[in-house]
């Protein structure tokens, strides 16, 4: 047996030891949902463990109350520095419905199970704590912070209906549209009024018919977040927020500028003003890193874990770990805790979150987040392969 499989063995041992304690943990998280950038119980609880067993943590990142970064450096050297991100965020009104839970119990728990070998292989073991993936996009925060600047390799592991290494997300930017006319009593004068809410639903039916002319990646959905203020005035202020997703960067910036005629269209055709305001966080689309993804199936199969093929037509939404793919190769990875009916963000999927299935996701998700760690720690001619094709990627 090779070292590098003997250290294996300890890791996947370690998480086993320590199996009561990681469920316990992930069902602690879960029992108390707590939204973006509100996580101080999910946090506190992540960093306890990690600082009592030999982590320096660093709370309060990137200006973020519950972010944070725990490492540990081997004695034989600092690089590379491989990173286990952990999400712990919850759904509004659905609770731990993404599973989230999973994902940042399953991050600390590799971590735990690689510092004892750590010293026997140059390198650095990183948890990152990332707040806010439901919205607030907490990674890109992080990303502008310079928070993975150093990093090597940045993994995490996503509960799912499937088990995948290779799946992307869509890039998606936010729209806020706001129209203003002239109020005037709806009965009385209404020539003399101009009609903030025909502007809005005029393009709103804009969207709907520039649809037809999209390719299959592009997603525009959106809401009327104000339509009025009571059916006897002519509505002289509408809004309303949009967001415009596509398999690529490009591409979805391309629909955003087409929306945005559908807004000034609108708006023209009711004689109302318009402005367009592109929100401040645009989620990227995540690009896994080939290295990366072989380390892991080729764990996931020897725990037994069949890794399936993103679908040709695979249905996807965004995350901000998109961001951090383009900073740093990085791996969003999914693995199995619910037949595939059920729906992600659903109760049934928030129960799976703490069944049996979801224990064992947990185990393995932090036991193939070790064995890749090790990967990367034994060989880092590894790391290079992944930085160049990261480079030739993104140039
Ligand atoms: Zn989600
Ligand atoms: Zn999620």
């Amino acid at each position: 047996m090779s070292n590098v499989d003997d250290l294996k063995s300890h890791v996947v041992a370690e998480v086993d030891a320590r199996r009561d304690e990681l469920i316990r943990i992930s069902d602690t998280i879960h029992a108390k949902p707590e939204l973006a950038f509100q996580e101080f119980e999910a946090a506190a609880l992540l960093t306890s463990v990690l600082e009592r067993e030999g982590f320096a943590v660093q709370r309060g990142v990137a200006g973020l109350e519950t972010a944070f970064v725990a490492s540990y450096t081997s004695q034989k050297g600092d690089r590379p520095v491989v990173a286990l991100l952990a999400e712990y965020d919850a759904l509004a009104g659905l609770g731990h419905a993404c599973g989230h839970n999973i994902i940042g119990t399953a991050s600390v728990g590799a971590a735990l199970a690689l510092r004892p070998v750590l010293d026997q292989l140059p390198g650095t073991i990183q948890v990152i704590g990332t707040p806010a993936e439901e919205g607030g996009g907490g990674k890109i925060i992080m990303a502008e912070a310079s928070v993975f600047d150093g990093v090597d390799a940045a993994m995490m592991v996503h509960p799912s209906t499937r088990t995948m290494t290779r799946r992307s997300s869509l890039a998606c930017y936010d729209l806020t549209m706001e129209f203003f006319g002239q109020a005037a009593h709806a009965a009385g004068s209404p020539d003399k009024g101009i009609n903030a809410l025909d502007a809005c639903i005029l393009t709103y039916n804009n969207i709907s018919a520039l649809r037809q002319q999209l390719t299959d990646d592009v997603r525009i959905h959106g809401i009327i977040t104000h339509g009025g203020s009571a059916p006897n005035i002519i509505p002289d202020y509408t809004a309303a927020e949009f967001l415009v997703r596509a398999a690529e960067k490009d591409d979805a910036l391309a629909v955003l500028a087409k929306v945005e005629d559908c807004a000034r269209a609108g708006a023209l055709a009711a004689g109302a003003e318009v402005s367009l305001t592109r929100g401040k966080k645009y989620y990227a689309n995540m690009v896994s890193s080939a290295v990366l993804a072989d380390l892991f199936d080729a764990n996931l199969a020897s725990l037994g874990r069949e890794v399936q093929l993103p679908l040709p037509n695979e249905r996807m939404g965004s995350t901000d770990m998109g961001n951090v793919s383009h900073v740093v190769p990085a791996l969003h990875a999914y693995v199995t805790i619910a037949p595939e009916e059920v729906a992600g963000h659903s109760p049934e999927f928030r129960a799976a979150a703490v069944s049996p299935e979801g224990h064992a996701g947990l185990l393995d998700a932090a036991k193939a987040l070790a064995m890749t760690a090790i990967d990367l720690f034994s060989n880092p001619d590894l790391v290079d392969v992944a930085w160049e094709e990261h480079r030739t990627r993104f140039g």
